[in-house]
């Protein structure tokens, strides 16, 4: 099948509510313009450079564009002028350094704090504790938005354990709004990709994130 009938057959079977994020990494431009063309307009990159050499090439496009990858802080001038939410915000010196590039730039920018829960150890993130400490002190993190949580299950074939992942990530979720009702703008769980992104609708996934069921195998 080609990109756009792909993104036609998942977004037929998507709720309307749930927001499908094009993961475009390692495919060139013209497999985003044939996106595009098909009315996909969320797209996701995860390498600041690429990110950047696309959204300068496409801009006006009318792009929102979702930075999903580990994001050094010498590099957040190729992301944050560019970047509708950042996803992947996996620790608090990345924070810190998101909050003080806004502050100077005069940008609130909109970021999903990602929990680390699968069980490869590449995987980054935060654990919940954590979370819960950066929710206490949300106040003095003036030019940063919190707009929910990003999760990634472990990279199995076997359906219990990513419902189990899947299922910690949500309790999670469930939680820290109860706790903070007063955040409002915390309501993503962005959770779901390719090879689950069916299974993460059933724990709530309001975005997911797809990117070879769309364009392919990607080369490396
Ligand atoms: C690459 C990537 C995806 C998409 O993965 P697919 O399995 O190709 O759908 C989703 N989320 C993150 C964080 C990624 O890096």
């Amino acid at each position: 099948m080609g990109i756009a009938e792909n993104i036609r057959s998942i977004k037929n079977e998507l709720p309307p509510q749930v927001k499908l994020v094009a993961v475009s990494k390692f495919h060139p431009v013209e497999a985003l313009q044939e996106a595009l063309e098909a009315g996909q307009t969320v797209f996701g990159e995860n390498r600041p450079q690429e990110f950047e050499k696309k959204a300068v090439a496409l801009e006006g496009r009318g792009i929102e564009w979702h930075f999903i990858g580990h994001l050094q802080t010498n590099k957040l001038k190729m992301v944050l002028p560019y970047a509708s939410l950042v996803q992947s915000v996996d620790s608090l010196h990345l924070l810190d350094a998101i909050n003080e590039w806004g502050r100077k730039n005069g940008k609130v920018i909109p970021v999903l704090l990602e929990l680390h829960v699968a069980a490869e150890d590449s995987k980054q993130g935060f654990y919940e504790e954590e979370i819960l400490d950066v929710l206490f002190r949300a106040e003095s993190y003036g030019n940063v938005c919190f707009r929910g949580l990003m999760g990634m299950a472990t990279n199995t074939d076997c359906e219990e354990d990513i419902r189990a992942d899947f299922g910690r990530i949500r309790a999670c979720f469930d939680y820290l709004r109860d706790l903070f009702p007063e955040y409002e703008d915390f309501t993503e769980l962005s959770i779901g990709m390719s090879g689950d992104w069916r299974i993460a609708l059933d724990y709530g996934a309001t975005i997911v994130r797809i990117g070879t069921a769309i364009f392919g195998p990607r080369v490396y």
